[in-house]
């Protein structure tokens, strides 16, 4: 029997995917930022109109394409040009982590008592680690954390953000952005300095994103 399942999960030739409702969390964060008219303006220049007035639903099932997610970023930054695209990006990066606590909380396993009463150090290590394993069993992406004294790295190995893109500088601002809101989470409301060194985009093996272990301020 020849398997349709495959042609079903995997239209086109797009290999990796996100699942439906994470991608509902990228479109919902977008519109926080954008407001409706915005993100329908972004889609359309993203050539994904395909979502306008109908985002992915609520479920598991892989569907949502990589190259989607990096021609979202395309779109912003064709919407609002490049600087402003960039920092609309990490601003909808950061709205996402709400929409994202409400599909995936109880997955994180962040929530209870227990964990808000943890040193920082300790806290900042179950977060990230906890987040990077939300990555790996739940999509294609694939994160791998590293540490030093310092620092927590962050590497994106197989990043949707910047998926097929050629850039002059890292332009994975909507994972930074998210990063920056789950550090603020995680720690209870401090901010930690996260940017992103390395980017696939620019011809690196994989995107970085190094965060300062030490909070600011
Ligand atoms: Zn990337």
């Amino acid at each position: 029997m020849e398997n349709l399942t495959d042609l079903s999960v995997n239209p086109g030739k797009q290999p990796y995917f996100y699942p439906n409702r994470m991608g509902r969390v990228i479109l919902l964060g977008m519109e926080e930022i954008l407001g409706h008219s915005g993100v329908n303006a972004v889609l359309n220049l993203a050539n994904l109109p395909v979502y306008i007035n109908d985002y992915p639903p609520y479920n598991q099932d892989l569907c949502f394409p990589f190259n989607h997610i990096s021609q979202l970023q395309v779109g912003l930054e064709g919407a609002y040009g490049p600087r402003a695209g960039r920092g609309l990006a990490l601003r909808v990066g950061r709205a996402c982590l709400k929409y994202g606590l409400r599909e995936f909380g109880p997955e994180l396993g962040l929530t209870d008592l227990a964990f808000r009463l943890l040193p920082l150090q300790t806290k900042l290590k179950n977060g990230s680690e906890a987040f990077a394993a939300l990555f790996n069993n739940f999509t294609d992406q694939r994160v791998r954390l590293e540490r030093d004294e310092k620092y927590i790295y962050w590497h994106i190995e197989r990043c949707p953000v910047c998926w097929e893109r050629q850039a002059e500088a890292p332009c994975c601002h909507l994972a930074v952005g998210l990063l920056h809101e789950a550090l603020y989470w995680v720690s209870g409301g401090k901010y930690f300095e996260v940017e992103e060194k390395k980017c696939v985009a620019c011809g690196d093996s994989a995107c970085t994103i190094v965060i300062d272990r030490t909070p600011m301020g």
